[in-house]
């Protein structure tokens, strides 16, 4: 009996989940960061599997892959020391940092590994990178692909997910494994992007035959899964999902914020 062993591109689903992108787009809040729950995003892409009438027993192994820059000593000082470099530059940074670091450890605490996790040292060259956005992950998406396709060679009987915005990856995946399309599926955003990169991506996706479909984590039945929260809810009349602090009380019907202000 098989297992489902995912692979996450972590700073992807990050930018995801940011305000404004796919994720958030899904809530009430979406100018609020989404709180992903990985617990419930592993227990999702279970569901989905099985949903295919598939036989999967649980959860194998699950990395994310990102890079956090290692931030020296008086990385505040800076501005100071390099003529180009401004304090704005070192605060986002710094918040950059921040937030992959709260991602990877959200996936850690659901039990992913972060063998490829790296940690380059930060330099004055790529703050200027950064600020002209020409700054490039590389190694993020190879680690993935790598790790993927290990995944999907050695176990054969299990299914394996690769959690990405970039169906670029794919044609390197069937030259290692042609038969991918068997046990290989995609997690990733929906084609109603209103962001034309996205919509590419979506759209090749198309293009490969999966046994088990990709999994949209912005449908709102989805994002409804994955959601941080006890008491999660999609708004009876407009669909956006939202959490309360307390469940909604039987009496009522569950309403986003928008709606209850309404009432
Ligand atoms: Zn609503």
């Amino acid at each position: 009996m098989g297992q489902l062993n995912i692979f996450i591109d972590g700073t992807w689903l990050l930018y995801q989940c940011g305000a404004g992108a796919g994720l958030a787009n899904a809530t009430d809040q979406p100018a609020s960061r989404f709180l992903l729950d990985f617990g419930k995003l592993n227990s999702a892409l279970l569901r989905h599997v099985r949903d295919t009438g598939r036989v999967c027993s649980d959860i194998g192994e699950c990395y994310v892959s990102t890079s956090i820059f290692e931030l020296p000593p008086g990385f505040d000082d800076w501005p100071n020391q390099f003529e180009d470099v401004t304090a704005e530059q070192i605060e986002k940074t710094q918040r950059a940092v921040r937030l992959r670091e709260e991602l990877v450890a959200s996936a850690v605490a659901a039990g992913y590994r972060t063998d490829a996790v790296y940690k380059p040292p930060i330099k004055d060259y790529i703050i200027r990178k950064l600020a002209e956005r020409r700054y490039q992950e590389k190694q993020v998406d190879t680690s993935v692909v790598a790790l993927l396709v290990r995944s999907a060679i050695t176990k054969t009987s299990d299914f394996h997910s690769v959690v990405t915005g970039d169906a670029d990856i794919l044609p390197a995946v069937r030259v290692a494994y042609p038969e991918f399309t068997r046990n290989v599926f995609v997690t990733t955003t929906h084609p109603d992007e209103l962001n034309p990169e996205h919509r590419q991506t979506a759209f090749s996706l198309v293009d490969f035959a999966f046994d088990v479909p990709p999994f949209y984590m912005n449908n709102k039945e989805s994002a409804q899964q994955i959601l941080h929260g006890a008491h999660v809810y999609r708004c009876e009349e407009c669909g956006l999902v939202f959490s309360m602090p307390r469940p909604v009380p039987r009496s009522q019907r569950p309403r986003c914020v928008r709606h209850r202000s309404r009432r």
